[in-house]
């Protein structure tokens, strides 16, 4: 947001017309920004710049008319315009950004501080983020700028259709497109929400669009399928989970589906939480052999999960009881036989164990009539923008 440094050299600003040398000099007024460290509030902040007390009380009071001292935030950076001479130090204006579309302004009406505060103009605009991934979607996303919550919705909307570990090449690609709003500079100071996703990983590819139906908004595949499925294809945490090519994995083989093993191995962190694929009833839950702590899932349509080798199962995890979708059912750990801290995962389907890769359990909602007419449209608009996007413009999110 600001181009200048924080707490950078007082630059002596307007005056650009000087006077004769003649008259009397004007007082030169300065500018400069004070940046407000952690656990200082206005008042201390202008004492230190030399403010007499009294002053500094009467600005403090009228900034926190719309910024209360308990919610300052250490960082926050002031304008100030002053003068200083012979007669001391004399404020004539402190202003600051609390947020992303406000900006509160104290300056001297005749002779007291008043605070006012205004409104930013802000654009709406779109903007791609792109990249490829290198060792995890979730880093690769973050170095492209996407802002970490709005990462966590794409790897939550992902997880559905996508194995995150052995479902995604290193060098697979992606592109987010988001809604978020310009200042005058043409930065981009706040992302609003994510429009669509698109991963492109060996000859598959991923694309998922935000469509708004009666005030929910979910997301669709291109066949206006929703995203949502009865089972996830990544049934842990996915955001920090390193792909099988990635440089992280090299040294723990992670092993696919295959005769011999009927199933697929997540490697991730001893804690990290495993959730529950789908909504069902738990049919079995405790130590079971080389397994070691192991949790067995009944689904819908003939569906059965299994999760092993965990760290620990949680409390409410037992025999009878229901479970939803994505609750935490344990963490990882690498209990039982194993060589190293993994989940182990099965899928089986009418009593037959299946490849976990290759479930695309059906999705919840089917777009039809006027609802896909509009989502059509939709889709069309959005891959219009995504193709016609020239990156110009700068990100800078408050
Ligand atoms: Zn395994």
């Amino acid at each position: 947001m600001f181009d200048k440094k924080v707490g950078a050299v007082e630059a002596p600003v307007a005056e650009t017309k000087s006077p004769a040398p003649a008259i009397a000099t004007k007082p030169e007024i300065s500018e400069t920004q004070l940046t407000l460290a952690s656990g200082a509030n206005v008042e201390k902040l202008l004492i230190g710049f030399g403010a007499d007390k009294t002053t500094s009380c009467e600005i403090s009071k009228a900034f926190s008319k719309y910024v209360p001292n308990k919610s300052l935030k250490s960082g926050l950076v002031f304008n100030v315009t002053y003068i200083r001479d012979e007669k001391g130090l004399e404020i004539k204006s402190f202003s600051a950004q609390p947020s992303y579309d406000k900006k509160v302004v104290v300056s001297k009406n005749n002779k007291e501080y008043v605070a006012k505060e205004e409104v930013i103009k802000l654009t709406p605009v779109v903007h791609v983020f792109e990249g490829s991934v290198n060792s995890s979607f979730y880093s690769a996303a973050l170095r492209a700028g996407v802002p970490s919550k709005f990462i966590q919705e794409a790897v939550e909307v992902l997880s559905y259709v996508v194995n995150f570990q052995h479902g995604i090449q290193a060098g697979a690609s992606f592109k987010i497109l988001c809604e978020g709003l310009s200042n005058e500079k043409g930065q981009i100071v706040k992302i609003k929400q994510l429009r669509c996703v698109t991963l492109q990983s060996g000859g598959q590819e991923h694309k998922l669009f935000a469509f708004n139906q009666g005030g929910k908004t979910r997301f669709f595949n291109t066949k206006g399928e929703s995203v949502v499925r009865s089972l996830l294809q990544t049934p842990l945490n996915a955001s920090r989970l390193q792909v099988t090519s990635g440089f992280g994995m090299r040294r723990h083989p992670i092993m696919g589906y295959s005769k011999q093993h009927k199933g697929v191995d997540f490697g991730a962190p001893i804690g990290t939480p495993v959730l529950a694929a789908g909504e069902g009833k738990i049919i079995a839950a405790g130590w079971s052999g080389g397994y070691g702590n192991r949790v067995h899932i009944r689904h819908a349509g003939g569906y059965e999960t299994v999760y092993a080798h965990l760290k620990c199962i949680n409390k409410n995890i037992k025999p009878g009881a229901l479970v939803s979708q994505r609750q935490i059912i344990g963490a990882v750990g690498m209990t039982g036989m194993t060589t190293g801290p993994h989940l182990h995962f099965e899928v089986i389907q009418a009593k037959r164990h299946i490849n976990p890769m290759k479930v695309q359990s059906l999705p919840t909602v089917k777009l039809t009539g006027i609802a896909l007419k509009k989502f059509e449209s939709l889709k069309s608009t959005v891959q219009g923008e995504m193709m016609n996007f020239v990156r110009t413009k700068a990100v800078t999110i408050l």
